[in-house]
């Protein structure tokens, strides 16, 4: 049986990041891949036949891939600045939020408002999560701190118990006044996370803390080249460094003395690892230690990828459909909506009117564009759809995604000047370029348990047990055994992190 230092049971983004690490330390490195293509929820793709178009299929932004990551591995990767933050459609106007313009900001806050409150509010809490994050991004590709230290890094009663120890909806009642500016702060909170803002167990903190601390500025870039970009960059880092990637590689089998058991071309083969790392949910793996799964996650977003001739107009006159959709544009988000969508989903069904959000790359990356598409003023957008939980989909996943994505771009419209279908283009075959992925149809593509993006609900950054203080947050049952996708502790997002830290553990450990 063939043998190597690591073997690496899945080729996602933190795969190659630990592929990377390890394999410019000298270790022998192998990365089974069940797909045909590498990078797992962070890659590119033609999705329309005829169309050259390669869209960021799964995941879209970046903003927690360290930059150490970066200039430790010498990636050739470029994070593009997005000048709009995002806008709201509200009434018959809107909610601006332009990064380099204050007094346009408070202008459009004054006039959604009415009042000046909510701006001197918002300024306050982004001061506040600011402050944070610059205090503990970088602890994240440290060894994790106990509660006790990370809230001394912290440094700052207020937000601590802000964000560590209220429910967020509690917080943004008594901060805000108005319903759309609660619920533009409230969706950093859903990515990807099914809960109501005022949610006990705090999984919605967790994830707004997530969306605030990357690179210490919490700002989300457009990857040029799309996300695909940064999966080629750090697979090229990997193999340069003597790393074998190996495509259409199903693990069957992970045993805790490093044997790993997997189908390729038909034929069961075996190797033997000195560690196994697990770039898998950790539900996953469960099932390939032959274990009960601790947890059963379930994901709740709807993915929709479209391509326009383009972009439709606004109702509200004062902004150019381009300004507005070069940021984030949130879409019935207000907090009422959302907690709505919520309880309508929990319920068991597919929200009245979906909140989604919206961005298009190709303003601000065209790069993404061939040629003719470029020429021809064509634009990308995508569409991610909050509280779609995978329950509303099982059993019945084709008919359930087509009502889903009606309701969704329903939704839309009624905050257009127009209707979006109007505004696809069509393939060659004739078909318009939209396509909708459930959590159901990712778990089926990517593997991602219930279609849960994060493999499973994010984690608090410390150690809340005290003996996992000074380890990397990676730890299994078994001591050869390691987890290095995003459900490890500091896992979820295109980050590395788990990546970085899976390898670190194996690299301290000799
Ligand atoms: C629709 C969507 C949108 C998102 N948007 C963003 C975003 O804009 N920004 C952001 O930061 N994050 C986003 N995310 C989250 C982010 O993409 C993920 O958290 C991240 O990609 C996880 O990376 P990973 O390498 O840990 O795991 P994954 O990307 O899940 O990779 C795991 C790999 O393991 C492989 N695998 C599974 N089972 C086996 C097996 N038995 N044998 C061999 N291989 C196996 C899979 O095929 C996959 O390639 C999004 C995710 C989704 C799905």
């Amino acid at each position: 049986m063939n043998s190597y230092d690591v073997v690496i049971v899945g080729g996602g983004h933190n795969g190659l990041v630990a592929a990377a690490y390890l394999a410019r330390a000298g270790r022998s490195v192998l990365v089974l891949e069940r797909r045909d293509e590498i990078g797992g929820a962070a890659v590119s793709f033609r999705a329309f036949e005829g169309v050259d178009v390669r869209l960021s299929r799964y995941s879209y932004l970046v903003s927690l891939l360290p930059k150490k990551i970066v200039a430790d591995l010498g990636l050739d990767v470029e994070l593009r600045r997005r000048r709009m933050s995002s806008y709201t459609p509200s009434g018959g106007s809107g909610l601006l939020v332009d990064t380099d313009d204050a007094v346009r900001t408070a202008s459009s806050f004054r006039a959604v408002t009415g009042s000046t409150s909510d701006f001197s509010a918002w300024q306050r809490f982004y001061e506040l999560t600011g402050r944070v994050a610059g205090r503990v991004s970088g602890t994240l590709t440290e060894p994790l701190l106990s509660e006790v230290d990370f809230r001394e890094r912290v440094g700052d009663a207020e937000a601590w118990s802000l964000l560590f120890e209220r429910p967020i909806g509690e917080t943004l009642r008594s901060w805000f006044g108005h319903d759309t500016v609660r619920g533009v702060v409230l969706t950093d909170a859903l990515i990807g996370t099914f809960a109501p803002a005022d949610g006990e167990d705090l999984r919605q903190n967790r994830c707004l803390l997530y969306h605030v601390i990357g690179n210490g500025t919490g700002d989300w870039d457009v990857p040029v080249g799309g996300m695909g970009a940064v999966t080629r960059s750090l697979a090229a880092t990997a193999a340069a460094a003597g790393a074998r990637l190996m495509t259409g590689a199903e693990v069957l089998s992970v045993d805790p003395d490093g044997e790993v058991r997997y189908r390729r071309d038909d034929t069961e083969l075996a190797v033997r690892g000195g560690h196994v790392l697990a770039n898998v949910a950790p539900a996953t793996l469960a099932r390939l230690l032959g274990e009960e799964p601790a947890e059963h996650p379930e994901g709740a977003q709807l993915k929709v990828n479209m391509v326009l001739k383009r972009l439709p107009r606004l109702r509200d006159p004062d902004v150019d459909p381009a300004e507005a959709f070069g940021g984030t544009f949130h879409v019935n988000e207000s907090f009422t909506q959302l907690e709505t969508a919520y309880r309508e989903a929990a319920a068991g069904r597919i929200p009245t009117l979906p909140p989604c959000e919206i961005y298009c790359h190709s303003l601000t990356d065209p790069s993404i564009l061939g040629p003719a598409e470029r020429s021809a003023g064509t634009h990308t957008l995508t569409l991610f759809g909050l509280h779609m939980p995978a329950r509303l989909f099982q059993g019945r996943n084709e008919e359930a995604r087509e009502a889903a994505l009606r309701a969704t771009l329903a939704s839309l419209n009624s905050v257009l000047a127009e209707p979006i279908e109007g505004c696809l283009l069509s393939a060659p075959d004739g078909k318009p370029c939209v396509e909708a992925k459930t959590p159901l149809d990712l778990e089926a593509e990517l593997g991602l348990p219930a279609g849960h993006i994060f493999h499973r609900d994010l984690a608090w950054p410390f150690a809340r047990d005290p003996a996992q203080a000074g380890r990397w947050g990676v730890e299994t049952a078994h001591e050869r055994v390691l987890l290095c996708g995003a459900g490890a502790v500091r896992g979820g997002g295109v980050s590395g992190i788990p990546g970085h830290n899976a390898a670190m553990a194996v690299l301290g450990s000799g």
